[in-house]
C-alpha cells in the first residue's frame, strides 16, 4: 500500500496534521505511533472502578486562541471547567498561583495590607509578574515578598519537578505561574476553558476518524519505515531519536504517576493540590474534580517527577534552558535540511507547549503545506 504521508505520533500534533492532511488535501495518511493507543499524554481511559483518569497526568484544556478552540470544537463538544489549585503552605490551603487572596491567607493583616498596595502601585491591579521579575524589585516589603513566595511556592517545588533552582531554568518555566495581583483564583485566565465532554480520547477517535487515515499502533517507526511507500513524512517523536543522537541525547525530565482509587465521594476540595515544601510529590489531582463525573469512589494521582533515562522513562518534559535550546539548535539546523520531512509538537520541536500551542503549532504547519 502506499500513502502520501507518514506521520511519526498520534498525539495533538500528528492527529491534527493527520486530520488536515486526510479531510482537506484528501490525501492517504499512515499515523505510526509506538504506544498501544491514540492521544499521546492526553490520552485518556476508564479506570476499573469507572473513573475517567488521565494516564499520563492531568490535562486541563485552556486557550486565548480561538482558532484552535473553534478547530478542537469540530471534535467535541465541551465541559466549562475553571482549574483551580491550592498549595500547602505553612500547613494552610491557599490558592496558587500566589494572588491577594493567598497574600492574604498568609500573612497578618497589616503587613499583608502594605505589600498589597504597593504591589497595586507598582504594578498595576490584574497584572502578572513572574516571580523571577519580582525578585528585581528594591523595595524592602517587595523584597520580603519576593523572598517569601520564591521560598515557599517556588524554590523546593521546582527543585522537586526539574533538578534545578527555578533560575537554572529558562525564566518562562517558573513564568507559567506568575504572582497575580488579582482575587482571581482560577489557576488560568484564558478566554476559553473546558474539558472535552467525553473525554480525549474520544475526541481523538474524532479527529482520526477518516478513511483517508490508517494508523499503525504498537509500532517504533524505526522499525518498518523501509517497508512503506511514502511520500512525505511528518515527525511528532523525539527530534534526537529521529537523528540518532548525533549531537548528544537532549534533556527531557521524566515522570512516576501513583494512581489510588479510594472509596469515598471526593478526596479534596479542587482539581489539584500542590505540596511545594512537603512530602517527595509535587501535586496531587483528583480526575472527578475536572471532569465532574459523579460516582460514589474518587481517583487521585499523585505525582513525582524523575530524572530522564534514555529507554527506560516517557520524556515528557524538554527542560527549557540556554545550553538546551542550544543543543536543539544543532537538531533544528539538521531538520532544515530534510526536505521531505516535517518535525512537529513537543518532542520534535523541543518546546514545553502546552496543549493548545501543540495544535496551534500543528495548524501552523499545515498552512505552510497548503
Ligand atoms: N511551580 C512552582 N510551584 C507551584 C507551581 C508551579 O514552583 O506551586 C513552578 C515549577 O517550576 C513548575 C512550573 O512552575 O514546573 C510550571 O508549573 P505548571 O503547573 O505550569 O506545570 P505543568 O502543569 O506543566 O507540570
Amino acid at each position: 500500500m502506499k500513502f502520501d504521508y507518514v506521520i511519526v505520533g498520534a498525539g495533538y500534533a500528528g492527529s491534527v496534521l493527520a486530520e488536515r492532511i486526510a479531510n482537506v488535501l484528501k490525501k492517504k495518511v499512515l499515523i505510526i505511533e509506538q504506544r498501544n493507543h491514540i492521544g499521546g499524554n492526553a490520552y485518556d481511559t476508564h479506570d476499573k472502578e469507572g473513573i475517567l483518569i488521565h494516564k499520563y497526568g492531568p490535562h486541563i484544556f485552556h486557550t486565548v486562541e480561538e482558532s484552535v478552540w473553534n478547530y478542537l470544537s469540530n471534535f467535541t463538544e465541551w465541559d466549562i471547567y475553571h482549574h483551580e489549585v491550592l498549595g500547602v503552605i505553612d500547613g494552610k490551603k491557599v490558592p496558587i498561583p500566589f494572588n491577594l487572596n493567598t497574600l492574604h491567607e498568609l500573612l497578618p493583616g497589616v503587613l499583608a495590607e502594605n505589600i498589597e498596595q504597593k504591589l497595586v502601585k507598582r504594578f498595576g491591579f490584574g497584572k502578572k509578574v513572574t516571580i523571577l521579575e519580582l525578585k528585581k524589585e528594591n523595595d524592602d516589603d517587595l523584597k520580603f515578598l519576593s523572598d517569601f513566595v520564591y521560598n515557599k511556592v517556588f524554590l523546593n517545588y521546582t527543585i522537586k519537578q526539574w533538578g534545578m533552582k527555578p533560575e537554572e531554568l529558562a525564566p518562562s518555566v517558573t513564568g507559567r505561574v506568575p504572582v497575580f495581583i488579582s482575587r482571581d483564583n482560577r489557576y488560568f485566565q484564558d478566554q476559553f476553558q473546558a474539558m472535552p465532554r467525553y473525554g480525549y480520547t474520544a475526541m481523538f477517535r474524532n479527529i482520526l476518524d477518516s478513511s483517508n487515515i490508517k494508523i499503525l499502533l504498537n509500532t517504533d517507526y524505526k522499525e518498518v519505515i523501509k517497508d512503506i511507500k511514502y511520500e512525505k513524512l511528518i515527525f511528532s517523536g523525539m527530534i534526537d531519536y529521529f537523528f540518532d543522537y548525533k549531537f548528544g541525547q537532549l534533556p527531557y525530565r521524566s515522570l512516576d504517576f501513583n494512581f489510588e482509587n479510594l472509596r469515598q465521594e471526593y478526596f479534596q476540595d479542587c482539581g489539584t493540590v500542590n505540596y511545594p515544601n512537603d512530602y517527595k510529590f509535587t501535586r496531587i489531582t483528583e480526575f472527578k474534580r475536572l471532569t465532574g463525573q459523579k460516582a460514589p469512589s474518587t481517583t487521585i494521582v499523585t505525582e513525582f517527577s524523575k530524572a530522564y533515562v534514555p529507554g527506560q522513562e516517557m520524556p515528557y518534559y524538554p527542560i527549557p534552558r540556554d545550553e538546551n535550546e542550544n543543543q536543539y539548535l544543532q537538531y533544528e539546523a539538521e531538520a532544515k535540511k530534510q526536505e521531505n520531512v516535517m518535525f512537529v509538537g513537543r518532542l520534535a520541536q523541543y518546546k514545553y507547549f502546552n496543549q493548545d500551542q501543540t495544535v496551534l503549532s500543528a495548524l501552523k504547519h499545515f498552512d505552510t503545506m497548503k
